[in-house]
């Protein structure tokens, strides 16, 4: 599979208005992105570390996935998602291994880049997500 990077870590905020202060005040990061995902019931706040984002996510519906994950689990980390190429190959790549899938196909996430989702049942408990910028110049792997 190898990934080239960590393309981002998503977080799971009760709001993104406190958490983005947290981040701008105390970790001095700057967020340059505020986008609803509808599809996902989501709010985010993306923040550039390195080659690495930071996802904040806030539910905008009672019944989104991540107000449900927050009610369970609280505020956290919510999924670790890898910059991979060839999305639909990596995808038939781990349900040769057995993995669930919770996408079967690429949908379209935030920032326009291609993402699907592994099932954290089979990933040892991490919700792992891959993703590949398809405007990018493609990268040796
Ligand atoms: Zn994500």
């Amino acid at each position: 599979m190898k990934p080239s990077h960590i393309e981002h870590i998503g977080i799971a905020v009760r709001s993104l208005d406190e958490s983005i202060r947290f981040y701008e005040e105390v970790l001095g990061l700057q967020c340059y992105n505020i986008e609803e995902v509808k599809d996902q019931k989501v709010r985010t706040a993306f923040f550039q570390v390195g080659d690495t984002k930071l996802e904040l996510l806030e539910s905008t519906e009672q019944d989104g996935p991540i107000s449900k994950y927050i009610e369970k689990k609280g505020e956290g980390i919510h999924h670790i998602a890898y910059a991979v190429e060839n999305i639909e190959q990596k995808l038939k790549t781990a349900e040769e291994h057995g993995i669930r899938l919770i996408d079967k196909q690429p949908r379209k996430g935030a920032e326009g880049l291609d993402i699907a989702f592994l099932h954290p049942k089979s990933t040892h408990g991490v919700l792992t997500e891959l993703c590949e910028d398809k405007t990018r110049n493609r990268i040796n792997s």
